[in-house]
């Protein structure tokens, strides 16, 4: 009871920072990208490759926020029939270059699974999941991705064979800007785990140092 309580708070505070923070970046970066899509008309041929990357970049990072921050959003949550299976093979796809990159292979084990719940920001789930399984992993490795039925559950396991973590490092997770990485953020698990449970979903971690980590996420089948 005592940790549903502590998580309830850090949630609210993450909710709040969180509203903050996207606003105060979002607007900056709306308008400048405007400032530049007027560029892009004026500027010399030879000029428009160079404005053209400078909007499609900002176009990243104004929806990296929106991604990031869309629980923060007082919205109603969008619930769709998502099939899982293909959600995953997105992601596969997805991260296949950073994949590459880690010298990490990505084994599949895909039943199917349908649930309910918001199809992107399912998708932005299992994609900050599947990246810090490929980032636990500094020589590479094999990352299992399996989707399954369990009763009336539909389970996803993600499975990497990295650095692991203790009990509380696992403990940890979640907390705003908790990153072990030099280059993190610490709001991948964070979002996570409020955009899970928001679906009436649950995860957990089983981990162990220097073997590795299997992620769980248990939704409600339908
Ligand atoms: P970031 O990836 O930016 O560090 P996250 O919120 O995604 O932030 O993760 C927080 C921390 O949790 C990571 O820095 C890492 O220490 C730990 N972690 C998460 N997933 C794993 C994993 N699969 N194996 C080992 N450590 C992990
Ligand atoms: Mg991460």
């Amino acid at each position: 009871l005592r940790e549903t309580m502590v998580n309830n708070e850090k949630l609210h505070v993450i909710g709040q920072l969180a509203a903050s923070l996207a606003h105060e970046i979002r607007n900056p970066l709306t308008a400048s990208r405007g400032f530049i899509q007027l560029l892009e008309e004026i500027v010399p041929d030879h000029c428009r490759r160079y404005t053209k990357i400078s909007r499609d970049e900002m176009d990243r990072a104004l929806s990296i926020i929106d991604d990031y921050l869309t629980f923060a959003k007082p919205e109603a949550h969008k619930r769709k029939k998502v099939n899982l299976k293909e959600v995953l093979e997105q992601v596969t796809q997805l991260l296949s270059p950073y994949t590459l990159l880690h010298n990490v292979t990505i084994v599949l084990n895909l039943k199917e699974g349908w649930v309910e719940g918001d199809r992107d920001k399912l998708l932005q789930c299992f994609v900050n999941l599947v990246k810090n399984a490929i980032e636990s992993m500094p020589n590479g490795g094999d990352v299992r991705i399996s989707l399954f039925q369990k009763k009336n559950h539909v389970v996803v396991s993600i499975e990497d064979q990295g650095i692991g973590m203790t009990k509380e490092e696992i403990l940890r997770l979640g907390t705003p800007f908790y990153s072990m990485k030099e280059k993190g953020t610490g709001l991948g698990m964070m979002v996570v785990m409020s955009l899970i449970k928001n679906m009436d979903g649950s995860i957990n971690f089983k981990s162990e140092p220097n073997k590795g980590t299997e992620v769980k996420v248990l939704m409600n089948s339908i």
